[in-house]
């Protein structure tokens, strides 16, 4: 923690409350909001109904009667909880269904089932390498994935996103034998695509291992939606030994926990290591019902995505009026993530607040999160926004947008 008080000869403890009043008095302070659903992408917050375009659940199956269903039975037939480590008694046959169901869906040959994304992150990673190895990592990478390489020991090499002629640079200049490279597939903030050809011919020049986050690409992106690493044309029979791959099932699945897919050599290492795998209870069977029911719309419900890329293209349509005097920038984004750049942060408050106002939730998002001078919205949309629900965010941003010649004081 850093200290933001003088040192004091009291007890430690008697500053926390100083540093939750520094941290208010620089606006730093986050508050949650308990929320209720109304239906689709509308939602009660404090009593006032909202339309929120910041759900990462984007194909609108959180709510899905199928996945209810099935975590409902799965609830009858195996009870509520899990009961203990996977290594123990703790691994029910809806786990391993789902996991065969999950190696099948990606098309890569093995899949474990974890029971969250940050801690699958956090240690799988340590898991793959230690002190005296290197590890190279996307600037713009996930917060689980920064937390995996600092508890590995690991020597970290940050290379700017998306730059391969520096990633190359690094592992040239590497003289580890181990080398892992780690990427998010789908950027959360900015909403582009990782260039994992790219990547992964670097990892095989270099003998190196990738490791690919997709938490924003499966479900999304790839036919009937088998991801990011599909998309590129990498699995099947073209899957190589050398990804390993890593999405969550707590976006566009609907539900909650995670997994990864590569080898079977790979897996079966990750399932005798990874802490978070053996030291926590395993995820409940009822989730991995409600998995196998999402894995199945996700394949089969091709409406689900074609209503989803509708409104990314409404969206990014509907706004080319007003990136052309309004000095925003729309980041290019296929994916659901759709990152409105205004620049400064007191601009990007005021049109969240302006939203809000008209009943709209778009967040903000500011640095730390994202650099210096690139505040933004950012626009999360889903299959469960209507053609009439994206209008709407499309009119208030249009009365909200900064006109081209500010009246004089
Ligand atoms: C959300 C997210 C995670 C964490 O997954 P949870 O299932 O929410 O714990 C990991 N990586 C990325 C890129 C994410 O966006």
């Amino acid at each position: 923690m850093t200290p933001t008080t003088a040192p004091s000869t009291g007890s430690w403890l008697d500053e926390l409350p100083l540093q939750l009043a520094a941290l208010d008095a620089q606006h730093l302070l986050r508050t949650r909001r308990a929320v209720s659903p109304l239906q689709g992408a509308h939602i009660r917050v404090d009593g006032q109904p909202l339309l929120q375009f910041c759900s990462n659940d984007y194909l609108g199956l959180a709510g899905h009667p199928a996945l209810a269903e099935a975590a409902c039975t799965g609830a009858w037939d195996f009870g509520v909880g899990s009961g203990g480590s996977p290594m123990v008694n703790g691994h029910s046959t809806a786990n391993a269904a789902l996991e065969a169901d999950l190696a099948q869906f990606v098309q890569l040959p093995r899949a474990l089932y974890f029971y969250a994304g940050f801690a699958t992150n956090a240690s799988v990673i340590p898991a793959l390498v230690g002190a005296g190895d290197a590890i190279f990592s996307d600037a713009l990478n996930h917060a689980s994935l920064i937390d995996g390489c600092r508890l590995s020991r690991a020597s970290i090499h940050r290379y700017p996103h998306g730059n391969l002629a520096a990633l190359d640079a690094l592992l040239a200049g590497s003289t580890s034998r181990r080398k892992l490279v780690v990427s998010d597939a789908v950027f959360s903030m900015d909403g582009n695509v990782a260039d994992i050809p790219g990547l992964l011919a670097l990892c095989e020049r270099h003998d190196a291992l990738l490791m690919l986050d997709d938490a924003h690409g499966l479900g999304v992106l790839g036919p009937q939606g088998r991801g990011s690493l599909a998309a590129a044309g990498l699995t099947g029979a073209a899957a190589s030994p050398r990804v390993l791959y890593m999405a969550t099932l707590s976006k566009a699945a609907g539900v909650s926990g995670a997994f990864v897919a590569g080898s079977e050599v790979l897996v079966e290492w990750l399932l005798q290591k990874t802490r978070s795998y053996t030291f926590a209870t395993a995820a409940p069977a009822l989730l991995a019902r409600a998995l196998q029911a999402s894995l199945r719309l996700m394949e089969h419900e091709t409406s689900l995505r074609t209503q989803l890329q509708a409104r990314i293209a409404q969206l990014r349509q509907g706004l080319q009026p007003l990136l052309a005097h309004t000095g925003w920038r729309l980041l290019p984004s296929d994916t659901a993530i759709q990152a409105l750049v205004v620049g400064s942060n007191t601009a990007a408050l005021a049109l969240m607040d302006g939203l809000r106002q008209r009943g709209l939730w778009v967040p903000a998002i500011r640095p730390p999160t994202v650099p210096a001078g690139t505040a933004r919205l950012r626009i999360a949309l889903s299959a469960a926004h209507t053609e009439a629900d994206v209008q709407l965010l499309l009119t208030a941003l249009t009365a909200l947008a900064p006109t081209a010649e500010p009246a004089l004081a």
